[in-house]
């Protein structure tokens, strides 16, 4: 390393501590957000503090024109469950060898120390053809109700909607770069009550058991081929999340039976789509039921083009690695993001340890990381051929 690269390290090791160390379970953002801006108005952003219900949201742009590359993130962290299973406290970083032991480490205050560095000195830059924009939130853990969601929208009125857009969620699976997210598959959650009529076990003739009714409509849900995926998307799967049924007495059949159920479907569906499929199994089997719906994320797909172009080569030339492009995983901010027709491609450490105990990131991915993502700014907004 040369002692220019030492000093961006340190650099990048100090802030993830100072943000590691501040409680943030979402949706308390714990300071870290007045951190942030504090440092990124020392780098000539403009930054502006958004505030909606409980939950802190910090926008910061460098540059007045377009086109706006988009880095995007969450300073919020999932609680660290119980303390027993960690060796050390979770919300005091412990630095081992090359590695950072606390929650949020790599989900995701990692990325954005990354982003921090990447942002050193383009202040300098006379050549910034276009901006650069951060945009942090402190509910992406939770509802995301009063986080990206509003974000987007005062974005939208203020004509500032990112041409491109970055966001730092640890999309890599066993080493740094050895994949990406370019999209993500749709969530749909259903809850069903399906009904009988409860009755003695010993006079079953006077009962309908709502689980022996239930069971062939179970099992073609279960066995259903949903659909082969497609050449973006793995296949469309359905899973069981809670049934219940049952009075707790040896000799009653149960008058109800409920089950909670979720989908991760491709772009072969719609959440429409699937309710209606969901219906007609139903109703082909003659059962008495309720049904509602919690639609928790669309499917969203960027396509390969200039953006997913750029990353894979600032990956393939820090990393030597190909990237994979993947939709799986679970959902992210992107999907709130994506309609408005940005192309979004996630980008960040190994996911290997993040929701977990002792959740870990290596500092030298990290010091990788924001040479990636420094890559991309020169790619897209500075050596621009155009
Ligand atoms: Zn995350």
């Amino acid at each position: 390393l040369g002692g220019l690269e030492m000093n961006d390290k340190q650099t990048l090791l100090g802030h993830l501590l100072k943000l590691l160390s501040r409680p943030s379970i979402t949706p308390d953002d714990a300071g870290c957000q007045e951190y942030l801006a504090n440092e990124l108005t020392g780098m000539r952003f403009d930054c502006r503090s958004l505030r909606f219900g409980n939950v802190d949201n910090l926008i910061a742009r460098i540059g007045t024109t377009r086109p706006i590359l988009c880095f995007a993130g969450h300073t919020d962290v999932v609680p660290p469950g119980p303390l027993e299973a960690w060796h050390s406290d979770p919300f005091e970083p412990l630095v081992r060898d090359d590695h950072v032991t606390a929650r949020g480490a790599a989900d995701m205050k990692g990325s954005v120390a990354a982003m921090l560095v990447a942002f050193a000195n383009l202040h300098s830059e006379q050549a910034l053809s276009g901006s650069v924009m951060l945009v942090l939130t402190s509910d992406e853990e939770g509802l995301a109700v009063d986080g990206i969601r509003p974000v987007m929208r005062q974005l939208d009125d203020s004509n500032e909607l990112p041409d491109w857009c970055i966001i730092g969620e640890p999309s890599s699976e066993k080493v740094l770069g050895d994949r990406i997210r370019v999209g993500r598959r749709g969530s749909l959650t259903g809850s069903l009550t399906v009904f009988g009529t409860q009755g003695h076990v010993a006079y079953a003739e006077l009962a309908d058991n709502p689980l022996r009714r239930f069971a062939p409509a179970l099992l073609a849900l279960l066995n259903r081929q949903w659909d082969h995926g497609n050449d973006y998307f793995p296949a469309t799967t359905f899973e069981i999340v809670d049934l219940t049924c049952g009075s707790g007495a040896d000799n009653v059949i149960p008058g109800e039976l409920t089950l909670r159920f979720n989908f991760r479907y491709s772009t072969e569906w719609t959440a429409d789509k699937l309710q209606q499929a969901v219906r007609a199994l139903l109703d082909s089997n003659e059962l008495r039921y309720e049904l509602s719906w919690h639609d928790s994320g669309q499917p969203f797909l960027t396509k390969a083009g200039e953006l997913t172009g750029v990353v894979q080569q600032s990956v393939r030339s820090h990393t030597g690695l190909d990237p994979e492009c993947s939709t799986g995983g679970g959902t992210s901010d992107g999907r709130y993001i994506a309609p408005y027709d940005i192309p979004v491609v996630e980008l960040g450490p190994v996911a290997t340890s993040i929701h977990k105990p002792n959740e870990c990131v290596s500092v030298n991915d990290l010091m990788t990381l924001s040479n990636i993502y420094r890559d991309v700014i020169d790619a897209l907004l500075i050596n621009r051929r155009c």
